[in-house]
């Protein structure tokens, strides 16, 4: 079959966009709880809005306006943040999540520090507080479509990039009737205490679920380097190939820019062991789902 002629999963039809600049909503926080916390400044929250007007689905983005203006004097860019809870529709959802990093960076040349303008302003923000939000935005990050959601999945997410497979995760042990299908968490951060919403997936008590971890700066790889994702196919191919190389498989991955890079290297090598083309990614792409940023 011709590449082009792959069929990709079918997706849910969604709403994007109901709300725009020009017809923002206003939101006001509910819960901001800190997830890790490693000094004064670097941080990462939960922070829960009160947005029940806006329909969106798990895997989907928010935007968020920051209050003010910028130094033009225009108000500021949108900024997206992944929803980390359930579809608003489904019943018990959560009310609208973020998972937000506070994003600060230190010229080391000159000692100046720079505040991102939408995570410092989420991560300082108290009860009460009001969000501007645009969205929801994004059409290609979502779950099948209900009556193609009993498949195998591998999620690989890297720091805030576990977003989305929280929501994933729920909607898949807690409210797919029947659900079987293996599921794959990789997750990687620099050290065990940025494990975001460890406790949480350690409860899925499943035995379909496989949770493994990378830290890099507490774990070492086999050539003795930091352990990042991509390690993880040495420490458990058996268990991985089957699923990546199942066909009804999806795999998922959302985090820092540049991660596809490793997960691209760590597939093609395992296929490359299996037999299969040095460019077996390539010819997954319509399972592949990515979201870096
Ligand atoms: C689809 C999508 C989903 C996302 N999901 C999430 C998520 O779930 N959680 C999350 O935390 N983030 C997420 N992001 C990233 C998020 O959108 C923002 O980019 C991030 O929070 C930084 O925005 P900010 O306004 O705080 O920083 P900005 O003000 O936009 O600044 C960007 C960076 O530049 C630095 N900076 C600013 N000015 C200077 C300067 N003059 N010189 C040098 N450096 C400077 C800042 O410190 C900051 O690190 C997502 C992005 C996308 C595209």
């Amino acid at each position: 079959m011709a590449e082009t002629e792959v069929q990709e999963f079918a997706r849910p039809t969604v709403e994007v966009n109901t709300y725009k600049k020009a017809n923002t909503l206003k939101a006001k926080v509910l819960e901001n709880r800190i997830l890790f916390r490693d000094g004064d400044e670097n941080d990462v929250r939960h922070i829960v809005l009160d947005a029940k007007e806006m329909n969106y689905l798990d895997g989907q983005s928010v935007g968020v306006i920051p209050p003010g203006l910028n130094e033009k004097g225009n108000p500021h860019a949108v900024r997206l943040y992944s929803i980390a809870s359930l579809a608003s529709r489904m019943p018990h959802s959560e009310n609208l999540t973020l998972c937000v990093k506070r994003a600060i960076t230190k010229d080391e040349a000159t000692g100046q520090v720079y505040r991102g303008v939408a995570s410092n302003f989420l991560c300082d923000s108290k009860p009460g507080d009001e969000v501007t939000l645009t969205g929801p935005a994004g059409r290609k990050f979502l779950l099948p479509v209900e009556s193609e959601i009993h498949r195998p999945y591998i999620f690989i997410a890297t720091g805030t990039g576990i977003a989305p497979f929280r929501g994933f995760l729920q909607r898949l042990f807690k409210h797919t009737p029947n659900f079987h299908s293996p599921v794959f968490l990789l997750f990687g951060v620099k050290t065990r205490a940025e494990l975001l919403y460890d406790e949480e997936f350690r409860a899925y008590q499943h035995s379909n679920f496989f949770y493994f971890q990378a830290l890099s700066r507490e774990m070492k790889n086999k050539a003795g380097g930091r352990y990042y994702v991509g390690d993880i196919k040495h420490d458990h191919p058996g268990k991985l190939w089957p699923v990546i190389s199942d066909e009804r498989a999806i795999i998922y991955m959302c985090g820092l820019k540049g991660m596809e890079e490793g997960v691209r290297n760590a597939i093609n090598t395992l296929a490359e062991h299996h037999g299969k083309g040095a460019n077996y990614y390539e010819s997954i792409g319509h399972r592949i789902v990515e979201e870096v940023y």
